[in-house]
């Protein structure tokens, strides 16, 4: 019998927890329902926790084992300086974007006044969320990104095995750097054993990557049944033109702002490389989090698109960290909105200020579920935007589907600067037959 491709699986996952869910929903709150959800719930943290568990060997094998068959310290600052600017103009694009759609949308408003029953959803919060929730922002916002700075200061972690076991991977990233630079500057021979070992490892996680890819539709099955049980229709009404002007920004530069870099930039046929990335996107849009995504968008970058693995390994985990194009636009219209709806003015100059801070703080960011929420806290309350701290809870109760859609986005940015990179270097893309998965 023909295997059914892998994202083929995750699609048929995802309808079938929706229709499930919705089943769910309706036998209303019976125990079995809720041992049903408890199971599901089981399998979904399963999944989630196996990605996760394999993110910091994998960062630190890849990164070392890519730098240390690097040409020598010039490739590697070639590379670094064109990542980084890529990285730099489609984060920049991304948050002008959004702040042109929220302007032009203006989803805060109704007949050009604010809207006075949101206004009330936002006063009303604080008080409605769930204790729960409450509970969950509150513990997340504890251990993010207080202010711009602290991106800087957790580049150098005081402890490295304590940034591992926190899963900091910006100050992990910077450690395997720093020594992977290190060992080019010893003679080949004597740093062989250092290399073969981290190449052993590496070689170990990405086999481990793929058992865990074959559970994916069960975990994602699992997870999704949740998200939707939970986070029923009833939300999207108050909301709805938020939820519509942010997914037409994320769409936007999804399927037209990142092909056309691809297309100009690139000379790449953003067709081929959607095709390639295709599970990869669908594990972010699943998952909430691009750090659980990375194993799965090396693969698909290096073997459906073709990539070496020397570039993968630098663009990639440098890309999951700092580079979110989906939660830099995200937090623009966001801030935007609630701007809109409290009816604060903001002229052309605090707006650039938020572009601005979306674009450093989107840096800081984690690639968790709802990491951003705290940058959108940090942004309204610098902005002195009134009734933020009760506005952010119901932006948060809402999260989830946007935070799928700017993660799948989060990550198809982090791909395309791994081929343009590649194919700047002269790689040969596109002409795998072994598709992963
Ligand atoms: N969930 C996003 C990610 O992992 C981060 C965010 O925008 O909250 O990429």
């Amino acid at each position: 019998m023909k295997k059914i491709a892998a994202h083929w699986q995750i699609i048929i996952a995802l309808v079938t927890s929706v229709i499930v869910a919705t089943l769910l929903k309706q036998m209303g709150d019976t125990p079995e329902v809720a041992l049903i959800l408890k199971i599901c719930n089981l399998a979904g943290d399963l999944f989630m926790q196996a990605l996760k568990m394999i993110i910091v060997p994998l960062v630190v094998s890849s990164i070392i084992a890519g730098l240390a068959g690097m040409a020598g310290f010039e490739g590697f600052k070639r590379m670094g300086l064109k990542t980084l600017g890529f990285y730099l103009l489609t984060t920049l694009s991304a948050v002008v974007l959004g702040l042109i759609i929220v302007n032009a949308m203006e989803p805060g408003l109704v007949d050009g006044k604010p809207n006075a029953e949101l206004r009330q959803v936002f006063d009303n919060s604080a008080e409605s969320i769930s204790a729960a929730d409450k509970g969950r922002f509150e513990e997340g916002q504890q251990d993010k990104a207080s202010d711009w700075t602290t991106i800087f200061k957790r580049m150098l972690p005081s402890n490295i095995i304590k940034a591992g076991a926190e899963g900091q991977l910006l100050g992990l990233l910077v450690f395997s750097l720093i020594f992977g630079i290190a060992m080019t500057r010893f003679p080949l021979d004597q740093m062989a054993p250092l290399r073969n070992f981290f190449q052993g490892l590496n070689d170990v996680m990405i086999k481990i990557t793929q058992w865990i890819m074959v559970c994916a539709p069960i975990g994602i099955f699992g997870m999704m049944v949740n998200t939707v049980y939970k986070n029923g229709a009833s939300v999207f009404q108050e909301l709805g033109p938020y939820f519509v002007t942010v997914l037409i920004a994320l769409a936007l530069h999804l399927f037209v702002v990142l092909p056309l870099i691809l297309k100009v930039v690139g000379k790449i046929n953003p067709l081929d490389h959607f095709r390639a990335m295709k599970t990869a996107l669908l594990t972010a849009f699943s998952t909430a989090s691009s750090s659980a995504t990375l194993p799965v968008t090396m693969r698909c970058v290096q073997d459906n698109a073709g990539v070496s693995k020397t570039t993968a390994s630098f663009t990639l985990p440098l890309g999951a960290t700092v580079n979110m194009d989906g939660t830099a636009l995200y937090e623009c219209i966001a801030v935007i909105f609630v701007a809109q709806v409290m009816d604060f003015q903001m002229d052309l100059a605090a707006q650039m200020i938020v572009v601005i801070s979306a674009l450093l703080t989107s840096i800081g960011v984690a690639g968790v579920p709802s990491a951003s929420m705290v940058a959108i806290l940090i942004i309204m309350n610098n902005s002195n935007i009134p009734g933020a701290n009760n506005a952010i809870y119901a932006l948060f109760v809402v999260d989830r589907l946007l935070d799928m859609s700017r993660t799948a986005v989060n990550v198809f940015g982090d791909s395309c600067a791994a081929v343009v990179i590649a194919k700047s270097e002269g790689e040969q893309l596109y002409v795998k037959e072994n598709e992963a998965f």
